[in-house]
């Protein structure tokens, strides 16, 4: 699943193609995904896109009668492509634009949306309770500390919730967990301050670290062949139950949490 370094991966590589072009159609093959495809989606023709931007983990690009905003879902990837490149199958929609190219998105398990918004985006119902952006200024040393407060859920939930702070999927979470020391268990409130303080700088790093990382696949946005986006990472503890620790040779164990995988040392991870 694209998380969110995959998402600004993707927003970086797409954009130098589609900024500031003109759009002359839209091609919706198939407008099932997880909402419908927006069905006014047409008046997007003629527009010229403004920005290319990315909040959480939908892609926004800006015209001036309204927004397209895309998300990928499970399994979704986009690409820009010649305009006249043979249709493969799950390429439900392109945004072809006036030079020639076109933006298509390929989506095998539907699960992505492609939404043509005209109103406030900031108060879109997708949007508007969505926590701050982790690389962002808005995502301080406080945040965390201040958000989790009186809350029993155990912390890894907490950071998977994205009214606390969005983009932190459960690779991240995993991850950034291990970096600061913190057994995933622990209660979010009970947590202190100064660990709150390290674990936010481990997010931050560790996000940068993935689009960093992913930054060499760039070019695969406008090859017709490739498959862009899902970059491989040097992971810590993520896919790693029952192999060593990489700092204390112990070995990492796997619990589940609100139905998603926590893997975690037991040594140096602590409550
Ligand atoms: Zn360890």
């Amino acid at each position: 699943m694209p998380e969110l370094p995959e998402v600004e991966v993707c927003r970086r590589g797409i954009e130098p193609h589609i900024l500031n072009q003109q759009v002359s159609d839209v091609i919706v093959r198939n407008a099932n995904m997880r909402w419908p495809i927006t069905p006014t989606i047409s008046d997007i023709c003629g527009e010229t896109i403004r920005s290319v931007t990315r909040r959480a983990k939908y892609l926004l690009l800006e015209t001036s009668k309204g927004i397209l905003m895309i998300h990928l879902g499970m399994s979704g990837t986009i690409r820009v492509i010649d305009k006249a490149t043979a249709v493969t199958k799950h390429d439900h929609f392109d945004l072809v634009l006036t030079n020639g190219l076109a933006l298509r998105l390929n989506d095998p398990r539907r699960f992505g949306s492609v939404l043509w918004v005209t109103e406030d985006i900031n108060e879109h119902k997708l949007l508007k309770s969505l926590g701050p952006e982790p690389l962002s200024s808005d995502f301080t040393d406080e945040c965390l500390y201040e958000r989790s407060r009186n809350k029993i859920v155990p912390i890894k939930t907490f950071l998977m919730n994205n009214n606390i702070v969005v983009g932190v999927g459960n690779i991240y979470a995993n991850e950034s967990l291990f970096k600061a020391g913190i057994d995933p268990r622990k209660q979010a409130g009970k947590v202190s301050k100064k660990r709150y303080i390290e674990l936010t700088r481990h997010i931050k790093q560790t996000l940068a670290h993935a689009i960093e990382q992913g930054g060499t696949t760039l070019k695969d946005f406008t090859q017709s062949d490739g498959k862009p986006g899902y970059f491989a990472q040097e992971l810590q503890v993520y896919g790693r139950s029952g192999e060593p620790c990489f700092v204390c040779k112990g070995i990492l164990k796997e619990i589940k949490q609100a139905g998603r995988a926590t893997v975690y040392c037991p040594n140096c991870q602590k409550k």
